[in-house]
């Protein structure tokens, strides 16, 4: 296409370039791409250098890995469902055959007929079988690069190819790169090896290898890191001149407080008290990140918290993330807190109009101490009286961005949020600004332990045996199912079909039709009315029916004790995170827990590390290597472009925060400016 040359500003948007039209910056603008700017520092996903060619035998001997294979298309089958795909080749050579898959791209069975000689390049893998899935193709026209270059991959959005996306980026890039000025101090950049932002912009498009692609990648994928240290940095200002209200300690309401609970609080909640009391008794407003795997007892931390706030006539605001959650704290906590003179209430959207209105009155009048809600509890026509706590249950399901509003609406308000999905000490810093941390380690005495077993083959024909005895003796089941409803057909990532991906809706037909049933059966789902869910989890907690069919609903915060067994269907949908959440749900009584995990192959390494490892932390850092930061982080949640976050180093993160600290001008800039700014 052909280029504009009078074009040089970088803050224009991409419709200036000849070649993108209405639909295509529609296309760009799902790929974060709005400005010529952000064209020119887009980052390609990855760069691999052309592997070596080999014989179809010899890329089997290897194993999984990159591969070019050379050979003739001896089969081809195309599966359509709904809207999706898949196209299935076999390749040939004079020394074997190999499955090669393509999904959604129907129309290559036009180049890719039987009988055509093609080159494919790309990962060998699979677990069962080995496969080629998704390569790239070589035809006698076009074929693939030599065997040492440098082949960049774009993602690809509806309505633009990876391949049109990476040509605009690069004709961009070639033209405008050198017009990006570097906003940081050479100083930084030298102690860090960063090299220049245009540099780093026109290299990335066009690298002369692997590792110039890497030095490039590294310095653009700061730039979001930056933006956001920014605004962390510009908080933490404000928060300094924050007034928050002050409760002064006082030793005897200490322990009057912690004497509240049902329980004796454990040795690790007693000290975390403590340091919420130390933190309320500060002007400056409480930022505190409460860490503890699911089971530890965080909610009575959250309740201590607001029980040293309603001692000094204020209110708290204790956030969940869903209505389900929101009302099962309601109705573990209303007694605690009116036994101790104060009045709760719930905010969800399931209220009748004059029910809501009656509790907007009592926040605005003070009448009410404590609100249970989501995050509805910040909508414009709530008013609080006197709001000086907010206690942000299971943050995580927030995204960052959300987190900020909300921390940003209660500006001079302490906030406590609470997580079951730990993050190493040094990423919270990096990532969440100046929250201070607290851990909790160990669970309430006289707990079961639970084991996690993934369940393959005819083993699974011993589950309803297994649960039989399980509900015979009183317990209760979770049966997990990801999805409320059939689906179509799903393919496993080797590309298998496993048939009709499990719902729960099925599930609870089917399992309604055994005698497992006779325990008593109930569904739950998100789709349901929240006073209809609410009732069938009542009568799961009250025992009126042991067996609980439910979609992953029930993965924070519901309590019952007397569960021991959960049964996790397509379990490989699931993340490592979530479903370590999810298995939450049992042992938390005394009883010894199972969870039984079915689930296709390609997901045998996340299995794996559930059966070996119960440790959140543990399980954190085996997330964090497989997902990258950006995920745990919830910033792709936000919207925020966090590819290649994952491997930047932390001293590097680290410094970006230090520098943000240091220069107010430089953070200001960031932060309005957003990523790459150019010079002034
Ligand atoms: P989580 O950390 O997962 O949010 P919860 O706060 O829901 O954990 O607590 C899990 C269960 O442990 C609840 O039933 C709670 O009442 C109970 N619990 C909390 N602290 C103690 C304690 N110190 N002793 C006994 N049981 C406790
Ligand atoms: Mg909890």
């Amino acid at each position: 296409m052909s280029a504009h040359p009078e074009i040089s500003d970088l803050a224009e948007p991409v419709s200036v370039l000849a070649g993108v039209g209405p639909a295509r910056a529609r296309a760009l603008e799902r790929a974060g791409v709005r400005t010529l700017r952000d064209l020119v520092c887009l980052v390609p996903r990855r760069a691999s250098e052309a592997a070596a060619e080999l014989t179809i035998a010899a890329a089997r001997e290897r194993g999984p890995g990159p591969v070019t294979l050379r050979g003739t298309i001896t089969r081809v089958a195309l599966q359509r469902f709904g809207g999706r795909s898949t196209l299935r080749l076999t390749l040939a050579d004079e020394t074997g055959e190999l499955p090669v898959l393509f999904f959604n791209q129907p129309w290559l069975r036009k180049t890719l007929a039987v009988g055509s000689a093609v080159q494919f390049s790309g990962r060998l893998g699979g677990a069962r079988t080995l496969a080629l899935v998704s390569p790239r193709i070589g035809t006698a026209e076009k074929p693939l690069a030599a065997a040492g270059t440098v082949e960049l991959d774009y993602p690809a959005v509806e309505g633009l190819s990876s391949a049109a996306l990476g040509r605009l980026a690069r004709s961009s890039a070639a033209r405008l790169a050198h017009q990006l000025a570097d906003p940081l101090p050479e100083e930084f950049r030298a102690r860090h090896a960063l090299c220049a932002l245009g540099e780093a912009a026109a290299r990335v498009h066009a690298p002369a290898d692997a590792a110039e692609f890497e030095r490039a990648r590294r310095r653009l994928a700061l730039e979001p890191l930056l933006r956001l240290q920014a605004r962390l940095a510009e908080r933490r200002r404000e928060r300094r001149a924050g007034d928050a209200l002050l409760v002064p300690f006082d030793e005897a309401a200490h322990a009057a407080r912690c004497a509240r609970f049902p329980f004796a609080l454990t040795a690790g909640q007693q000290r975390i008290a403590r340091e919420i009391a130390a933190d309320l008794a500060r002007p400056r407003p409480m930022r505190r990140l409460l860490q503890g795997d699911v089971g530890t007892g965080k909610t009575v931390l959250g309740v201590y918290a607001a029980l040293c706030v309603a001692g000094a006539g204020a209110q708290t605001a204790f956030l969940a993330p869903t209505e389900l959650l929101a009302e099962q704290h309601f109705q573990g906590q209303r007694r605690a807190l009116a036994e101790a003179g104060l009045h709760a209430v719930l905010l969800t959207g399931a209220l009748a109009a004059g029910e809501r209105r009656t509790v907007l009155a009592q926040l605005a009048s003070g009448m009410a101490d404590v609100v249970f809600g989501t995050h509805a509890l910040f909508s414009a026509d709530v008013r609080y009286r006197r709001l000086a706590l907010c206690v942000i249950d299971e943050q995580q399901r927030f995204g960052v961005a959300q987190r900020g509003e909300l921390i940003d609406k209660g500006r001079d308000a302490h906030v406590l949020l609470m997580t079951a999905t730990p993050i190493p000490r040094t990423l919270a810093l990096t990532l969440y600004g100046d929250l201070d941390t607290s851990v909790l380690r160990e669970r309430p005495a006289g707990r079961g332990s639970v084991r996690t077993r993934w369940v393959r083959g005819a083993d699974r024909r011993r589950v309803p045996q297994f649960l039989a005895e399980r509900l015979a003796a009183g317990e209760r089941v979770y049966w997990v199912v990801p999805r409320i409803e059939a689906a179509d057909e799903v393919l496993d990532e080797d590309g298998r079909s496993s048939g009709e991906l499990a719902s729960a809706e099925r599930a609870f037909e089917k399992l309604s039709a055994t005698p497992l049933a006779r325990h008593g059966i109930e569904l739950v789902h998100g789709r349901l009315e929240s006073a209809e869910r609410a009732a069938r989890l009542e009568r799961f907690r009250s025992g009126a029916v042991q067996l609980l069919v439910a979609t992953t609903v029930i993965e924070v915060g519901v309590d019952v004790p007397e569960a021991t067994v959960m049964v996790i269907e397509n379990a490989e949908r699931l993340g490592l995170a979530q479903l370590h959440q999810l298995r939450g749900r049992i042992g938390r009584g005394a009883r010894d827990g199972w969870c039984l995990l079915f689930g296709a192959a390609a997901a045998a390494g996340r299995f794996e590390v559930l059966e070996r490892t119960h440790d959140g932390f543990e399980i954190a850092e085996e997330d964090l290597k497989r997902r990258g930061m950006g995920d745990l982080a919830g910033l792709r949640q936000a919207g925020e472009n966090s590819e290649g976050l994952a491997e930047l180093e932390l001293d590097l993160l680290l410094a970006a925060r230090e520098l943000m600290e240091a220069e107010p001008a430089l953070a200001a800039r960031y932060a309005v400016e957003g990523v790459a700014a150019p010079a002034p």
